[in-house]
């Protein structure tokens, strides 16, 4: 299997590239973002629940999400690999996925960074915040306590690839297309 954590803050790209990536290589896309917001729209209690935590820039608790993540993952027995975006965002995440993986006889092949200076990264969800109507992408507050998060919490889960010489970093600011073919390039010298 070829599974991969693609890595970054909020507004480094992550969504845009993975759409890219699973054409690519006929993987599976788990955002755990996009769950929760599909939960969210069909008012279902896990919404409910996500959405307290959403609004506020703040993260969805660690049981609740690895709890989801492991039960999308099992749904796709037949997956080549699957893309992790936006998981895992704490280290008891990062384990919690190595053990799932390790119980299909599998792990994560790559972590791939996108690396954005935080300027950049405010200025891209306002304009996100705008046209997609997100709520947590239109509130400068809201923009920088999940900044403040990813910096406190996530980040630090980064070593935890390191660790294991499983991290890539790529320049996150560019052409969609050129940042897509350094994590292409990155994937094909596995
Ligand atoms: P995203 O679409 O990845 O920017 O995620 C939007 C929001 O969903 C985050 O600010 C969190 O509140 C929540 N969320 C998404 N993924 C996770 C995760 N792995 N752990 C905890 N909360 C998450």
């Amino acid at each position: 299997m070829l599974n991969l954590v693609l890595f970054g803050p909020p507004g480094a790209g992550k969504g845009t590239q993975s759409a890219k990536l699973i054409e690519r290589y006929s993987l599976v896309h788990l955002s755990t973002g996009d769950i929760f917001r599909a939960n969210i729209k069909g008012e279902t209690e896990l919404g409910l629940l996500a959405k307290s935590f959403m609004d506020k820039g703040q993260l969805v608790p660690d049981e609740v999400t690895i709890n989801m993540l492991s039960a999308e993952v099992k749904k796709n027995p037949d997956a080549k690999g699957f893309i992790f975006d936006g998981f895992p965002r704490t280290s008891a995440q990062a384990s919690a996925l190595d053990e799932l993986l390790n119980s299909m006889d599998s792990s994560i092949s790559l972590m791939l960074a996108l690396e954005v200076e935080e300027a950049e990264l405010k200025r891209r969800l306002l304009i996100r915040g705008k046209d997609s109507g997100r709520a947590d992408d239109q509130d400068p507050a809201v923009i920088q306590k999940r900044i403040d998060v990813y910096n406190a919490e996530t980040f630090p889960v980064r070593d935890y690839y390191q660790a294991q010489n499983k991290y890539k970093g790529v320049d996150g600011i560019g052409e969609i297309e050129t940042i897509f073919n350094q994590l292409c390039t990155e994937i094909d010298s596995l």
